[in-house]
């Protein structure tokens, strides 16, 4: 299954593949998916077909009908940490977890973990940040979890590697699968030129519910 396997940073594979869209502002007819250029090319094909006959979008909205409301810093924080102290209790404390709206667009990357070393005299503390990109915001919860614990299995294990992916479905047992339909979720928002789940959405679904914002 090495060919589900892939980087979800920096990877060379998106430069210039976030324009996806033609000078004249119209879709290109037979769209490039570059979210899913390292699954099976029979896989791929049916992947374009659904965008282009519209199932797609039913499709999502489907297995995830509502937004989480984990929309600020704060929030993200918490959630991140329940995370952290839940399956890697002994991995090191996280000191800044933040939405980034910069990271998809300029970085084409979706999460980021960075280890800063600062020496205090004779002291070294490592610094643990991740950073999620801002589109997050308007996802349902299971794609902002298997960002998360993507990013969060970096603190253990570096690299793309075997080991690190065994983290990651430890913590999230369907961690390809939702890995797979959070591409084909970017492959159409791309092409669509929106996000699916509104941010409002999670507010007015519930019946009378109230949702505690955070300012
Ligand atoms: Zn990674």
């Amino acid at each position: 299954m090495t060919g589900l396997h892939m980087a979800l940073h920096s990877s060379p594979k998106y430069s210039g593949a976030l324009n996806n869209t033609a000078p004249g502002g119209k879709p290109p007819c037979h769209p490039a998916l570059p979210y899913l250029s390292a699954y099976p090319a029979p896989l791929r094909e049916q992947a374009r077909q659904w965008l282009q006959q519209d199932k797609l979008e039913p499709w999502l909205l489907d297995k995830h009908p509502q937004p989480h409301d984990l929309r600020t810093d704060k929030a993200l924080y918490g959630y991140v940490a329940e995370l952290r102290s839940r399956y890697m209790r002994n991995a090191a404390q996280l000191q800044k977890v933040l939405y980034d709206s910069k990271l998809h667009v300029v970085h084409n990357a979706l999460g980021l973990h960075t280890r800063k070393a600062q020496v205090h005299g004779s002291r070294i503390n490592t610094r643990h940040e991740i950073r999620i990109a801002a589109l997050f915001k308007q996802t349902p919860e299971a794609f902002l979890r298997m960002i998360v614990v993507h990013e969060l299995a970096h603190l253990r294990e570096p690299e793309h590697d075997k080991a690190f992916y065994q983290l990651c479905t430890h913590m999230l047992p369907d961690y390809h699968q939702l890995e797979f339909e959070l591409r084909l979720y970017l492959s159409w928002s791309e092409h669509a030129g929106r996000s699916l789940w509104q941010p409002d959405q999670a507010a007015t679904a519930g019946s009378g519910t109230t949702t505690a914002e955070q300012s």
